[in-house]
C-alpha cells in the first residue's frame, strides 16, 4: 500500500530517475535469510521468483567464495540492474559484485547476459575474479579479449554470462555478418547488455562507428594537399570558427587554392574540394600529441574523453590520409567499407538493457531519450567526506601552471598522496617536467597498457606519492589508501583543467574519498583553457587580484560553469542530429539482416531463384543434383546481398555529407530529404539483389563441385579487418552544416542572389 509519504516521495522523484524504495524493502527482506542460510552446507538453487532469497543466497555465496559480504546497497543496486536501470555507483561502492549478482539473476532468469566492459584487461580480470561467486549460483561464465580464437569466442560465447569490451562484441556483430556458411557464426541473438562504465559506452562513445572493411583499391594521394595547406595562413585564407570546432576556406583562401591546383573551380570538383578540407582540417583542428600522437611512424588518436591512446581506432578514411600526409608519414591502408554500425546501434540491438557507473544522472534526460532507460541513484555504503573545494581559477595558463605546481610542492611536503588528472597527454608531460625541475618526483601515467596502468593507479593512494595522469588512465582500478594516510587526509585529488562534460571532472574527483575514506579535491582552471576560448569566448573577463594572477571573483566561477553546459549542449544537438540519420540506416541495416539469415541458415536463395527461372534451375538441378545447386544459389544471393549493401552504405554516406549543400536550393529540410532518399535507394537496393542474382545465376557456372564463383564474377574482398572510427571530435562536414556554418559555397550564392 502506497504510503502518504511514498507518495510525496514519488512526485519529487527527478523525471526519469527511478524510485529505488522497493528495492530497498527486498534488501532488509534478503536480511531475515541470512542466519538460516549461513547454517547450511549447501545453498540452495536460487529461485528468481522469490527476489529476497534470491538476494540472501547470492551475498551468502559472496561471502563464502569472495570473502565479501555484498552491503545492502549492493544489492539495491544489483535489482536496479535487474529491473533494467542504470545505477548510479559511486565510484568504490563495489560495481562489480553489484553487477555479477545482477547478471546471475538475469542468467537465472533463463537469458544471456552480456557485461560490456570498459577495455579487454577488465573484462578478463572481472569474469576470473567473479568466476567463484558464478559457480555458486549454478551460473557459467567466460569472457573474450582482442586475442581471443574464434574458437574461444564461441565457447565463451556459449556461457550464460559473458564479459567483453564493446568493440569486440561489435567486431564479432560485423565479422558475422559476411558468414557463407551458418557454421561460421559466433555471436548468438542478443538477450541482457549489462554495462559497466554505462555513460561513457551509452552516450560519449555512442556515435562511434564501428567498421568491417575489406582490401580495395588505395585512394588518392593526399601529400600534394597537405603541401598546399601548409602554405596557406590563418586569418587571410582560413578561418577558424569562435568555437575551433570549424575551419573554411575564406575567398581569398578558395582563389588561392584554385589557381595552386591549375585554375580548377573547387565547387565543380567536389573531391577535390573534399580533399583540400580534410587537409585543412588536419592542418589547423587537429595538434600533435593532443589530438593524436605520431608513434612508430603511424598515427595514434588520443581518445579526448579517456586522455588515452585510443588502440584500434582511426578517423574516417579521407581524415586519417589527411593527417598521415600532413605528419609525411606513408598512407596506411585503406578499404571499403563492407558494413558500420555505430555503439548506439549496437546496444539498442539487445531487448533488455542496463548498466552501471558514477555518472549517471547528468545524461538521465540523454538515456531516456536514446535507450528508454531509468537512472536508480544509489546512496553510498558510507557517507561520502571527502571535501570538494570550489575552484581555483586564473586569468592567465602561466599563472595558473605556477600555482599548480606551488600547490603540489606544499602538499607534498606533508607526505600526502597527489594525484593530478590532466586534461591531455602533452599537458601530463609537461606537467611532470615542471615537477622534476623543482625536485618532486612523479609517476606519469599515460596511453600504455591497461594492465600496467591499473598496477601503478593502485598505488596512488600511498605517502608521498605523486601521480599524474591524463583523465581516465586506470580507470575500474581502486585506489586504497596507504598507512597512515586517512590522517593526512586521504588522498588529495587535483584536476588541471576542467572538462568540456562535468561528468568527467566528477569521475576524476571520484577517485578521492572511496567508501567513506577522507578525501579531497579542488580544479585549477585558467581563463584561457580550451573550454573558455571555445564555448565562452564572449564573455567579459573578470581581472586577477593581485600578483599571483588569481581571479576570486565569483564571475570567474559563473563563465567556467557556462562554458561547461553550453559544450555539453553542443555535444548533445551533435548527438542528437547524429541519431536521426544513423537511424534510418540501423533499421535498414536490421532488415537487410533478417533477409541475409533466411538466406544463409534457410532456403530463400534457392526458393527465389527456382521460382524466378525454373526452367534453369530444373536443368542444374539435373546436372548437379539438389543440394549442390542450393548450396550456390545461397552463395550467389549472399554475395549479391552484401555487396548491394556495402553500395548502399556507401551511396547513403554520400547523401548525408552532401545533402546540406544542395539542401540549400531545396524546400525539404535536409533529414526529410535524407529519409526520402534514403527510403528510396532502399526499396532500389531489395530489387537490385533480385536482379544481379538472377542475372549471376543464368550465367554461372556451377557443377558437381559447386559454384565457380571467380568463373562467375563473384570476388569477396581479399581481406577483410574491423575498427573504431573515432568520431571526428569536431564533427564532420555533415555535422558542421547542422551547426549553420556558413560555407564558402553559401558565401557565394548569397552573393550571387543579392
Ligand atoms: P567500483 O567499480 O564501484 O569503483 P569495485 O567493484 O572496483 O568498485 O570495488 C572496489 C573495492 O571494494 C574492491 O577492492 C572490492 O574488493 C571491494 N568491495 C566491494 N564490495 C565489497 C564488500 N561488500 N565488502 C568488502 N569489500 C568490497
Amino acid at each position: 500500500m502506497a504510503s502518504i509519504s511514498q507518495l510525496i516521495r514519488n512526485l519529487l522523484d527527478r523525471p526519469g530517475s527511478a524510485n529505488i524504495s522497493p528495492f530497498q524493502r527486498v534488501a532488509t527482506q534478503a536480511g531475515a535469510h541470512e542466519d538460516r542460510l549461513k547454517e547450511l552446507d549447501e545453498l540452495p538453487p536460487p529461485r528468481m521468483g522469490d527476489l529476497p532469497e534470491f538476494c540472501a543466497i547470492a551475498r551468502e555465496a559472496a561471502r563464502r567464495t569472495l570473502d565479501e559480504r555484498p552491503f545492502d546497497v549492493q544489492l539495491v543496486g544489483a535489482l536496479a540492474l535487474l529491473s533494467g536501470q542504470v545505477a548510479e555507483m559511486a565510484t568504490g561502492e563495489g560495481k562489480t559484485l553489484s553487477g555479477a549478482i545482477a547478471a546471475a539473476g538475469h542468467a537465472l532468469r533463463g537469458r544471456r547476459v552480456h557485461v560490456i566492459s570498459v577495455n579487454d584487461y577488465l573484462a578478463r580480470r572481472d569474469a576470473e575474479w567473479m568466476g567463484p561467486l558464478y559457480e555458486a549460483l549454478g551460473v557459467s561464465v567466460g569472457w573474450i579479449s582482442q586475442s581471443s580464437t574464434p574458437e574461444e569466442r564461441r565457447e565463451a560465447y556459449a556461457k550464460n554470462v559473458m564479459y567483453a569490451s564493446v568493440s569486440e562484441i561489435g567486431f564479432d556483430v560485423l565479422r558475422d555478418r559476411i558468414a557463407t556458411s551458418a557454421d561460421d557464426l559466433i555471436v548468438p541473438e542478443p538477450e541482457v547488455a549489462l554495462i559497466d562504465e554505462a555513460d561513457s559506452v551509452l552516450v560519449d562513445e555512442a556515435r562511434v562507428p564501428l567498421v568491417l572493411a575489406g582490401a580495395a583499391d588505395p585512394g588518392l594521394d593526399s601529400a600534394e594537399t597537405a603541401e598546399l595547406v601548409r602554405r596557406l595562413s590563418r586569418g587571410y585564407h582560413y578561418e577558424l570558427d569562435d568555437q575551433g570546432l570549424n575551419v573554411f576556406l575564406t575567398a581569398k583562401g578558395t582563389d588561392a587554392v584554385e589557381r595552386a591546383l591549375g585554375g580548377i573551380n573547387l565547387y565543380e570538383t567536389p573531391e577535390v574540394l573534399t580533399q583540400v578540407n580534410l587537409a585543412l582540417h588536419a592542418h589547423a583542428l587537429l595538434t600533435r600529441d593532443v589530438d593524436y600522437l605520431v608513434r612508430d611512424g603511424r598515427i595514434q588518436l588520443v581518445n579526448q574523453s579517456r586522455g588515452r591512446v585510443a588502440t584500434l581506432q582511426r578517423w574516417p578514411d579521407g581524415l586519417q590520409a589527411a593527417v598521415e600526409a600532413k605528419e609525411a608519414l606513408p598512407a596506411s591502408e585503406t578499404g571499403e567499407i563492407l558494413d558500420s554500425i555505430t555503439i548506439q546501434g549496437l546496444i539498442r540491438r539487445y531487448p533488455e538493457i542496463c548498466g552501471m557507473t558514477g555518472t549517471a544522472v547528468a545524461v538521465e534526460d540523454q538515456l531516456r531519450e536514446f535507450y528508454g532507460l531509468k537512472v536508480a541513484v544509489i546512496p553510498p555504503n558510507r557517507p561520502n567526506v571527502r571535501v570538494d573545494e570550489p575552484d581555483r581559477v586564473f586569468g592567465a595558463v602561466v599563472d595558473m601552471r605556477m600555482a599548480l605546481v606551488d600547490e603540489i610542492a606544499r602538499v607534498h611536503e606533508t607526505g600526502r598522496p597527489i594525484l593530478i588528472g590532466t586534461l591531455d597527454v602533452s599537458e601530463s608531460e609537461r606537467l611532470a617536467d615542471d615537477l622534476r625541475r623543482e625536485g618532486l618526483e612523479c609517476v606519469v601515467l599515460n596511453a600504455k597498457n591497461d594492465a600496467e596502468e591499473a598496477a601503478i593507479i593502485a598505488q596512488a593512494g600511498q605517502k608521498g606519492t605523486i601521480t599524474v595522469s591524463t583523465q581516465m588512465a586506470g580507470r575500474g582500478t581502486d585506489i586504497r589508501l596507504g598507512e597512515g594516510v586517512a590522517e593526512l587526509g586521504g588522498l588529495y585529488v587535483i584536476g588541471a583543467g576542467r572538462h568540456a562534460s562535468s561528468r568527467l571532472d566528477d569521475q576524476l574527483r571520484g577517485r578521492a574519498g572511496r567508501q567513506g575514506d577522507p578525501g579531497g579535491s579542488v580544479f585549477y582552471v585558467s581563463l584561457e583553457d580550451d573550454l573558455i576560448t571555445q564555448y565562452a569566448p564572449h564573455e567579459s573577463l573578470p581581472p586577477a587580484d593581485d600578483e599571483t594572477g588569481v581571479v576570486r571573483s565569483k564571475r570567474a566561477g559563473y563563465i567556467v560553469g557556462h562554458a561547461q553546459r553550453v559544450a555539453e549542449g553542443t555535444h548533445l544537438e551533435i548527438h542528437r542530429n547524429t541519431w536521426r540519420y544513423t537511424r534510418l540506416l540501423e533499421t535498414q541495416r536490421a532488415q537487410v539482416l533478417e533477409q541475409r539469415d533466411k538466406v544463409l541458415r534457410g532456403e530463400a536463395g534457392g526458393d527465389a531463384l527456382a521460382a524466378a527461372r525454373p526452367q534453369r534451375w530444373e536443368e542444374l538441378g539435373a546436372e548437379v543434383g539438389d543440394a549442390v545447386l542450393r548450396e550456390a544459389a545461397r552463395q550467389i544471393v549472399l554475395f549479391h546481398l552484401d555487396r548491394c549493401w556495402t553500395e548502399h552504405l556507401g551511396f547513403m554516406s554520400d547523401i548525408r555529407e552532401g545533402i546540406h549543400l544542395r539542401g540549400l536550393g531545396h524546400k525539404l529540410k535536409p533529414i526529410d530529404e535524407f529519409h526520402r532518399e534514403g527510403v528510396a535507394a532502399y526499396k532500389q537496393l531489395l530489387e537490385e539483389v533480385e536482379r544481379r542474382s538472377i542475372e549471376t545465376f543464368e550465367t554461372a557456372t556451377i557443377t558437381a563441385d559447386g559454384l565457380d564463383s571467380e568463373e562467375s564474377g563473384l570476388k569477396r574482398p581479399t581481406a577483410t579487418w574491423t575498427y573504431l572510427v573515432q568520431d571526428n571530435p569536431f564533427g564532420s562536414a555533415f555535422d558542421r552544416a547542422l551547426k549553420n556554418l556558413v560555407t564558402p559555397r553559401s558565401k557565394r550564392r548569397q552573393s550571387l542572389d543579392d
